[in-house]
């Protein structure tokens, strides 16, 4: 199962960029040190299905918009698998260690499901908060095929939580937990994260550079919050959130 497991994270590592590949082999090795084959289980369900989806979906670079794209670096496997690996690490129970890494991985995937389904979508996404229209790939931005997408991306690695741990309850709590990390995601990415505005192109970004090369303008947001920090941000509070609902129904 080990092997499966470092297989399984080779596989992932196979369509990352090479910051990227490290990432995967620190929070892959992190997570079957601390987890075992069980937490092994549960990542590998979240790279296949992950990689799955990403391919599956059509291509997600949308004009006028700097959106996260495919963009697979370091900062994000950190911000995905790292609240995850440090869980495996540090919980002190393994079934508690599992509740942690799947709830993690859940949001992760949630989010990735979210946005590939998202894609498919024929009406426009529209903002959380306040119902406005926005572009496709505006951060904040959700649709009802993304939700869809959602649920079917938390119940895949909330469905391996459940069976490596032994734990059914982990798959309804897991896939709640996944769903509503990916509207914390998409609330604070929309809200809190920064934006800026390449005065080259004249184009929104999500980034201090834009792709074209060119400094950015900030526009509104926390500056220093990116997509990554908003990433990492909603698969820790979705550890916390496991955590807490682990020690009361468990
Ligand atoms: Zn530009």
């Amino acid at each position: 199962m080990v092997s499966a497991g470092v297989a399984a994270i080779a596989w992932w590592a196979g369509t990352l960029s090479k910051s990227g590949t490290a990432a995967a082999w620190t929070i892959g090795l992190l997570i079957l040190h601390g987890a075992g084959w069980e937490g092994g289980a549960v990542l590998a369900a979240f790279f296949v299905c992950s990689n799955l989806v990403s391919r599956l979906g059509p291509r997600t670079d949308y004009p006028g918009v700097d959106a996260k794209g495919n963009r697979r670096d370091a900062w994000q496997v950190y911000a995905n698998g790292g609240p995850a690996a440090v869980a495996a690490v540090m919980a002190a129970d393994l079934d508690l260690k599992l509740w942690l890494v799947t709830a993690g991985l859940a949001t992760a995937a949630a989010d990735t499901w979210a946005t590939s389904m998202g894609a498919y979508s024929r009406v426009p996404p529209r903002l959380l908060w306040s119902g406005k229209q926005v572009a496709p790939g505006t951060s904040g931005g959700v649709t009802a095929a993304g939700c869809g997408g959602a649920v079917i991306g938390g119940a895949l690695v909330a469905g391996a939580g459940a069976v490596a741990s032994g734990s059914t309850l982990l798959l309804p709590v897991g896939t709640l937990i996944g769903f509503l990390g990916m509207l914390v995601d998409s609330a604070m990415g929309g809200v809190l994260q920064g934006r800026f505005y390449c005065p080259q192109c004249g184009e929104p970004s999500e980034w201090r550079v834009h792709r074209c090369g060119t400094p950015t303008e900030w526009k509104a947001g926390w500056a220093w919050l990116s997509n990554d920090g908003v990433n990492f941000a909603a698969t820790a509070l979705s550890c916390c959130a496991a955590w807490v609902l682990w020690w009361w129904l468990d």
